[in-house]
């Protein structure tokens, strides 16, 4: 009998796969400190996890843990060097949530675009379309995109977007240009130079040290006024200060943010005030559709692990 961890609970469609499956037994655990995982975790063969973190420090105390089940693709909230040496596998849901998070891209800029959160507001106010006139509102229709970061998300986002007939340049120095090509996009080189050109930025790389920053002060500043930046990719990924002083100083026109250099976010965050930027909890794969996806592919892959069947795709580092 294998126990399994869900650390965080998950949409009931996975844990009844457990439930049915006479081979494990499972528990959810609800309070992530590093104090309670401590204590929980080594009692297990295998956990799912969120995004709460699994610390080197934490790992260490599990001596019996064999699988860690990413509900999700990202997976900087876990010691990879430490799960490499001690022979632990990391599994994530591949292809199950990467149209759900373009969608969310879309979703966002199209809300920033149109304006509407004030035109919500002013008919909820009363005012009707009295000063709308004064609210800027954009069509994608024809408009200038850059991807960053080109895989899953990326490509199923230029897609979507080629149906506005948008340009999309695409940064990613690890995709070849024929791939790039062949999907409507062009592979540019220089970041900066992409950013300066762009009237929406979309980003879609993971957290590295290569990524960490890589939208700062200095590429805000350059790009245009009009421009709108959508990040749902992770926190860090853009200097979160950079980000609201850029905002404030109206060098870009607005931004769509789902992920945070801290979650859950501080309330003393200033984008958190900030009514040029539009802001979601790390919910762009959130919808009925994906979580049961995720839910079910979470728990999937650990019983495929253990019965060895496992796809490779599903596999970071083994
Ligand atoms: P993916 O691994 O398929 O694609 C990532 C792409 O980033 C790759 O093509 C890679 O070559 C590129 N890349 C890596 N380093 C780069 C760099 N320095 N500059 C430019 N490109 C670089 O991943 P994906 O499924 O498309 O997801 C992308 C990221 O989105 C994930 O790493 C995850 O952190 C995040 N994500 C967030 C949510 C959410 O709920 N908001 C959901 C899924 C994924």
């Amino acid at each position: 009998m294998y126990k399994i961890a869900i650390i965080e609970s998950i949409h009931e469609d996975g844990i009844q796969l457990l439930k049915d499956n006479p081979n494990y037994d499972y528990e959810i655990i609800h309070d992530v400190s590093e104090k309670n995982l401590i204590k929980k975790l080594p009692n297990f063969d295998g956990c799912s996890l969120r995004i709460s973190h699994l610390t080197a420090n934490i790992l260490s105390h599990c001596k019996k843990l064999k699988v860690i089940s990413r509900h999700g693709v990202g997976y900087n909230n876990v010691d990879l060097d430490y799960l490499k040496k001690n022979n632990i596998a990391l599994l994530i849901t591949n292809n199950a949530n990467h149209i759900t998070v373009a969608e969310h891209v879309l979703y966002m800029m199209l809300f920033i675009s149109k304006g509407m959160l004030s035109h919500d507001i002013s008919v909820r106010d009363g005012l009707f379309n009295k000063g709308i006139a004064k609210i800027e509102t954009f069509e994608l229709l024809n408009k200038d995109l850059l991807i960053v970061g080109f895989g899953r998300i990326g490509r199923a986002l230029i897609k979507i977007c080629k149906s506005f007939n948008m340009k999309v340049n695409v940064y990613d120095p690890y995709v070849d240009n024929e791939t790039i090509f062949n999907l409507g996009g062009k592979k540019i080189n220089d970041l900066d130079l992409g950013l300066k050109n762009a009237d929406y930025i979309s980003l879609h790389v993971p957290l590295t040290d290569e990524t960490k920053n890589m939208i700062n002060k200095n590429n805000l500043s350059n790009m245009k006024k009009s421009s709108i930046i959508i990040n749902t990719a992770r926190g860090g990924v853009i200097n979160e200060t950079d980000l609201n002083d850029a905002l404030n100083e109206k060098k870009i026109f607005g931004a769509g943010i789902d992920v945070f250099e801290t979650e859950p976010v501080k309330i003393s965050n200033p984008l958190l005030k900030n009514n040029r930027v539009i802001l979601s909890p790390h919910s762009a794969t959130w919808t009925n559709e994906c979580k049961i996806r995720m839910a079910k592919l979470t728990i999937q892959n650990i019983i495929d692990f253990f019965e060895k069947k496992l796809d490779k795709s599903m596999i970071i580092n083994l």
